[in-house]
């Protein structure tokens, strides 16, 4: 087992806050308490709980806040308005404290504080599994960002990275789905981002936009769960030109765990991860695609994905519950990958943008 796993990309707070789901609690006792309930499709299917991330030995992730503002006649859900997408950030903010006070989590807003956490995983022994998980924030989908004065307010309580698109038009930038480029505000929020010292996440970008902001945004950059689009053909998947481009930039590319961005023709909220049988091994597909195209293991690196509105209904059928993702070691030592390899993809290679993002003072 790989001593630490680096996560690029969990929900946590949502799954807190919009899903009412106590994440300090076993797995099976979450999916009970879910039991019979239909309001969202993954109900008793979790796959994260904090306990099953430290069995898993993920010991650091980047975790968002999320909350779409979706104006009449939107094509997904969202909140009603700005204002209401802004409050559920703050809610999701409060439980990350919560979770802070009582030990469970650490937000890593300082480079020191990054290190401690990596160093104390990364001594293997026992004892560190019942450490507190080591979380950078992100927020995903930057509709929630009423104003700079807001954003301002956000980073002071720690945010370091912004992905500004997620599904569909969005106030910044159009997500996944959609179509065009980045709109005025959103032009603006990368200077605005890059004055604050901030990372951005690419991923959920439009095509467009993906170029767009790569030319305008001199700052660190990553693509925190991004699967290949060679493997499976559709625009929320990275094309290899723009796999080249992040690697240009020294950023990594997250291999996501969900099923439909793992093997080509899955149908979401029809097709079953047995009937498919999709495997953790598909995921092992994404990351050597992305290590063949480039040459090198520096730019892979896992960004699960697990609690982002979708559990076992959606995910690979050999993967019980986020601890799992260890089994990737194995996978990708039988296909000839190196420890040194296999460290840098688990936590080696999200390590150094990870140190990118925390060392800049922030707001300087
Ligand atoms: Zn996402």
């Amino acid at each position: 087992m790989i001593p630490l796993l680096i996560d690029g990309h969990l929900d946590l707070s949502m799954n807190a806050i919009d899903w009412n789901r106590d994440l300090t609690r076993p797995l099976e006792e979450i999916r009970e308490r879910e039991a019979g309930w239909n309001d969202k499709p993954d109900r008793g299917n979790a796959l994260v709980s904090l306990e099953e991330m430290r069995r898993g030995r993920i010991g650091v992730c980047v975790a968002t806040m999320i909350a779409r503002y979706a104006f009449p006649g939107h094509p997904q859900p969202g909140w009603h308005s700005p204002e209401i997408a802004w409050s559920i950030t703050r809610a999701q903010r409060a439980w990350y404290e919560v979770m802070e006070e009582r030990g469970e989590l650490q937000v890593l807003t300082t480079l020191d504080q990054l290190e401690v956490c990596a160093a104390a995983w990364l001594e293997e022994r026992e004892e560190s599994i019942g450490r507190s998980i080591g979380i950078v924030l992100s927020l995903e989908g930057a509709d929630s960002i009423l104003s700079w004065k807001h954003l301002e307010r956000m980073v002071e309580d720690g945010l370091r990275a912004i992905g500004p698109a997620h599904y569909g038009p969005g106030v910044y930038a159009p997500g996944t789905g959609s179509e065009g480029g980045l709109t005025a505000r959103g032009r603006e929020l990368l200077t605005v981002m890059q004055r604050l010292s901030l990372t951005l996440d690419v991923t959920h970008l439009t095509d467009e936009a993906f170029w767009e902001a790569l030319e305008l945004f001199d700052g660190p950059v990553w693509a925190s769960h991004n699967n290949v689009r060679r493997l499976v053909p559709y625009q929320r998947q990275l094309s290899d030109e723009q796999i080249k481009a992040l690697a240009e930039r020294d950023a990594v590319i997250g291999a996501v765990a969900d099923a439909w961005m793992l093997v080509p023709g899955w149908e979401r909220g029809v097709s079953l991860p047995h009937e498919h049988q999709v495997r953790l091994a598909h995921m092992a597909d994404h990351i050597d695609a992305v290590c063949q195209l480039l040459g090198t293991t520096r730019h892979s690196v896992i960004g699960s994905d697990l609690d982002g509105g979708f559990g076992r209904e959606q995910a690979p059928c050999d993967l019980e519950s986020i601890a799992a993702l260890q089994r990737l070691d194995e996978i990708l030592a039988k296909r000839g990958y190196s420890e040194e390899d296999r460290r840098a993809i688990f936590y080696g290679n999200w390590m150094r943008c990870l140190r990118r993002a925390l060392s800049v003072p922030v707001g300087s």
